[in-house]
């Protein structure tokens, strides 16, 4: 349950009685009603049934857990991402820690290839990449370093997603590695987006051709939807799935909710849709062992008309006769995966966030309720964060 402070401050008064056990008083059946079985929901789902003694029914829209990392066996007997290629990687040692209970894991360091001017190269961007398009024969960080400066073009602030590229590496590189991959996956051109889309790729002048430097760049040993079933496998955890909040958001007995959805959806579009990119998934497997060298080749010519290759094999390290594929076409229309980073969704993000803040009993979390562009890892954290913020509430409220 929220409360607002005088100083205007949201805080979580927890479902709970002044002895500290979980409210029977309010005859309700459930203390949390949690929307969404994906990161930000189970973490929480699992931190409050098992830290809190909560009882928890937990509900998703899907037929399963997992929100978009969830994975599966194909008919073909292949595990394989239904929503994309989910490749964790983490710098926090608590969040590696706290996954841990639920996984074992198997190293994996992701490399992606860009298919440009019909060869395969290194993105980021490194010094291979500039070795093979352009012949250049640097051999060190110094020389890839001055052939960079040669072609970058500072930019005095940089605000733009096009600002970032254009000024670590020049309009050439930009418009054959970035232009038309953004344009494809955001429906926008990169001076459109904020600078934190393209920051996420980085440009090395060593020839390190791993995508993530994080310290811990590890998959789930047997899948995330697994690992999932172990975090939600708890006498207090009831799940419902196949079932909209819309359907039955009048009906469920709880004392709190977790909202994990769009938060536009939450409030009925209020003030207008809140943008999410959305994506099409074409699987498909292929009678040969392998089907690409890497994990994912880009495609970032306008011309094809999906951005990505993902074969998981490499991920997984499934071993398997055959191999199962993804193509990614980027849409307007279909589930919502990404917040679209730019001044004026933000902007209408901020009023949204302005009437969450105001109604009491119903806190939201995760990327599409707090419309963030963020990784698994980052989902966790934030999921982690407002259980820590729940537990103090309580032991505030309990006066322990
Ligand atoms: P979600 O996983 O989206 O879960 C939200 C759940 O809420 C969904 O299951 C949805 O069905 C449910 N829901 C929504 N509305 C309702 C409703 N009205 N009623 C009932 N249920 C509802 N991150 C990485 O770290 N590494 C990667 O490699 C990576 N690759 C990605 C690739 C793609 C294509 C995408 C789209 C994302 C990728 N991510 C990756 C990001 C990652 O998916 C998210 O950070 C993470 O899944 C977010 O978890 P969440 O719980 O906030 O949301
Ligand atoms: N990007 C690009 N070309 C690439 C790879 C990435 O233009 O070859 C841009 C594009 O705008 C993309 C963003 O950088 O959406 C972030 O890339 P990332 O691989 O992190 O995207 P995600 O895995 O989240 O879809």
């Amino acid at each position: 349950v929220a409360e607002v402070t005088e100083q205007g401050q949201k805080i979580e008064r927890p479902a709970f009685g002044q002895h500290g056990a979980y409210t029977h008083s309010k005859n309700k059946k459930y203390d949390y009603l949690i929307v969404g079985c994906g990161f930000a929901g189970s973490v929480l789902a699992e931190r409050l049934a098992t830290q809190h003694g909560a009882r928890v029914l937990m509900i998703d829209k899907r037929d399963h857990v997992a929100g978009n990392a969830y994975d599966e066996y194909n008919e073909n007997g292949i595990l394989y991402h239904k929503y994309g290629p989910h490749i964790f990687h983490a710098n926090s040692d608590e969040i590696v820690s706290y996954l841990s209970q639920f996984t074992q894991w198997r190293p994996y360091e992701h490399r992606v290839l860009a298919n440009v001017r019909d060869q395969l190269v290194p993105i980021p961007i490194n010094r291979t990449t500039l070795n093979k398009l352009f012949d250049a024969g640097l051999k060190n960080d110094e020389e890839a370093a001055a052939f960079l400066a040669s072609r970058s073009e500072p930019v005095a602030e940089i605000r733009t997603s096009e600002d970032v590229v254009i000024n670590a590496v020049g309009r050439e590189l930009y418009e054959l590695f970035f232009q038309g991959y953004t344009r494809k996956q955001w429906g926008l051109d990169p001076s459109e987006l904020d600078k934190q889309v393209t920051s996420r790729i980085p440009t090395r002048t060593n020839t390190d051709d791993r995508y993530f430097t994080d310290t811990h760049q590890i998959m789930p040993l047997h899948g995330y939807t697994k690992m999932f079933e172990k975090m939600l496998d708890h006498p207090l955890i009831d799940k419902q799935l196949g079932t909209d909040f819309r359907d039955v958001r009048n009906d469920i007995d709880a004392a709190h909710i977790i909202y994990t959805g769009p938060i536009d959806e939450y409030f009925d579009w209020r003030f207008g849709k809140l943008p999410y990119r959305s994506l099409r998934f074409v699987h498909s497997t292929i009678d040969k062992e392998q089907f690409q060298p890497v994990a994912v080749v880009n495609y970032p010519d306008t011309e094809t008309p999906y951005t990505r290759i993902s074969e998981y094999k490499h991920m997984t390290g499934q071993e398997h006769a055959r191999t199962t594929i993804t193509l990614e076409y980027p849409s307007a229309e279909g589930d919502p995966y990404y917040p679209i980073p730019r001044p004026e969704n933000q902007l209408l993000f901020k009023k949204y966030e302005a009437l969450a803040d105001s109604t009491s009993g119903v806190t939201f979390v995760g990327r599409l309720a707090t419309y963030r562009y963020y990784n698994m890892d980052q989902i966790v954290g934030q999921a982690l964060a407002t259980f820590r913020r729940m537990d103090e509430a309580r032991a505030r409220f309990s006066g322990k």
